[in-house]
């Protein structure tokens, strides 16, 4: 295992920093964005119809979290490799880090894993995604501009037979509601699409570390979002959903007044707005550079999420 994430040039990237220099109020983060297996795992023995199910990473996500980071002039960072290698929600101790088995399927390259190839799957994934956290947090800090954390996650909608209905889950540590509090108001007389809170899970399933490491421990606003698959997996409704959900960050945001870190300054309802929306594109990201870093990741040909951020944005769509 411990030759996992070597390529022959060396250690594999794996963390996505997608414009990096965003000067909004929100960071962004995608734990799950990926369902990648370096090759030297062997795809942990899963056929690949279950690598590109739910199990390996959030279907949708890491494009609506990019729709997200445009809209919001958000930095945005998303784990490059499956959450079946670690889970970057979850911390070192937890079982579920490595998980043996996901929903129903056991997973045979996690089955017994020896002390050593634990370790060095958190020396692989979640000590290089926790640190390029904390040092954008640390970055925004040092400019007196402490981020507003938003996870962006998305869920499958039958779950052990079982079907879902809840279309867009706010989560939120028990320490820390204040943000989700915002965004439910904000949601509340919209009734597009079936909103509720820590659902369909919450913190005692142990989805809130992120969240706690980075957020609640910090005194930091935060929130999990979590999107219902089905409704985010076409490019179009990437899209569509995305900006829903960034008019009611905005809201919740400007709602919140005194306890927001900082005025919000990149409202982009206007038309400077879209202006510095439509120049954002040169700032991180050359245009004869693909955005989408993910892709470039994977050499087996299954990339399920290719996202050109030049297409994400329609500025006359937005709702704010
Ligand atoms: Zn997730």
């Amino acid at each position: 295992m411990t030759e996992a994430g070597q390529g022959a040039s060396g250690p594999a990237r794996v963390v996505d920093e997608i414009n990096l220099s965003g000067a909004g109020d929100v960071l962004l983060i995608c734990e799950h964005a990926s369902n990648h297996i370096p090759p030297a795992l062997f795809n942990l023995g899963l056929t690949d119809d279950l690598l590109r199910s739910h199990i390996a990473w959030d279907p949708g996500a890491l494009p609506v979290a990019v729709a997200l980071s445009k809209a919001l002039d958000a930095p945005l960072l998303a784990h490059r490799l499956s959450r079946l290698v670690y889970d970057c929600n979850r911390p070192p101790e937890a079982e579920s880090a490595v998980p043996a088995i996901s929903e129903i399927h056991p997973i045979p390259g996690n089955a017994n894993l020896a002390p050593e190839d634990r370790e060095a799957r958190v020396a692989l994934c979640y000590t290089p995604f926790r640190n390029a956290l904390r040092a954008a947090i640390d970055r925004r800090i040092a400019m007196e501009r402490p981020p507003v954390l938003v996870t962006i996650h998305s869920f499958t909608p039958v779950y052990r037979g079982e079907r879902r209905d809840v279309e867009i889950g706010i989560l939120h540590h028990d320490a820390d509601s204040r943000l989700a509090d915002a965004m439910l108001d904000a949601a509340a007389s919209d009734t597009r699409f079936d909103v509720r809170r820590n659902a369909p899970y919450g913190q005692s399933d142990g989805v809130m570390h992120t969240l706690h490491e980075h957020g609640v421990s910090h005194g930091l606003l935060n929130v999990m979002i979590e999107i219902r698959n089905d409704l985010i997996a076409a490019t179009d409704a990437q899209i569509d959903v995305a900006q829903w959900l960034a008019a009611r960050l905005r809201a919740a945001l400007d709602n919140m007044g005194g306890e927001r870190p900082r005025a919000q300054e990149h409202g982009l309802s206007n038309a400077a707005g879209d202006q510095n929306l439509c120049a954002l594109g040169g700032r991180d990201q050359s245009p004869d550079r693909p955005h989408h870093h993910v892709s470039d990741f994977r050499d087996d040909g299954r990339a399920a999420v290719v996202v050109d951020l030049k297409d994400v944005f329609h500025a006359d769509a937005m709702d704010a």
